[in-house]
């Protein structure tokens, strides 16, 4: 087999047939700079035959996917974990931990008369007459939700769920320990 060369382009080629302008596309040969050589028939078909030769390797899609999506990860962990305190942390098997969150307490106002509302884990009504307030669940950057939790434990089970559903939704359930 031939060397093929290392920069090749799709380039389209023009043909004038009895007057009426036909395009063709071919190969071209650029890794020399500015100078650029059409590939001929033989190297063409080399090329045609190692592009299909990697398209049929039966798992090709799904390295592709991976490896975007891993990318994908490691850039949002990265940005995540610069603002957030090392929020995403490698476990030894390679794979990240759900990472744990602290949900913030709110208090109720004072000028609030009767006010209440629902724990969205076990269903607990929380009121202004018995408690102080409730925690709050959100992290802005995997939801937009806001969920109110009862206690910590609660908080801690409805983020559980938020960030389990996010790792699904993105595809990333396999570099995570779920
Ligand atoms: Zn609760």
């Amino acid at each position: 087999m031939k060397n093929l060369p290392s920069i090749i382009r799709i380039v389209t080629v023009e043909e004038n047939i009895n007057g009426e302008i036909k395009e063709y596309k071919c190969l071209a040969d650029e890794s020399n700079g500015s100078t650029v050589r059409y590939l001929s028939k033989e190297e063409a078909l080399q090329v045609f035959s190692e592009v299909k030769e990697y398209y049929n390797k039966s798992n090709y899609l799904e390295i592709n996917d991976d490896l975007e999506k891993k990318e994908n990860l490691d850039h949002f962990v990265e940005s995540m974990n610069s603002s957030y305190d090392n929020f995403f942390k490698l476990n030894l098997n390679e794979k990240y931990d759900i990472p744990k969150m602290t949900h913030k307490f709110k208090t109720f106002k004072l000028n609030k008369r009767k006010w209440s509302c629902k724990c969205e884990w076990c269903g607990k009504k929380i009121s202004n007459i018995e408690v102080e307030g409730y925690y709050s669940v959100h992290q802005e950057q995997i939801s937009r939700q806001y969920e109110k939790a009862c206690s910590v434990e609660c908080g801690d089970l409805i983020w559980k769920e938020i960030i389990k559903n996010w790792i699904k939704s993105n595809g990333y359930t396999k570099f995570f320990n779920v």
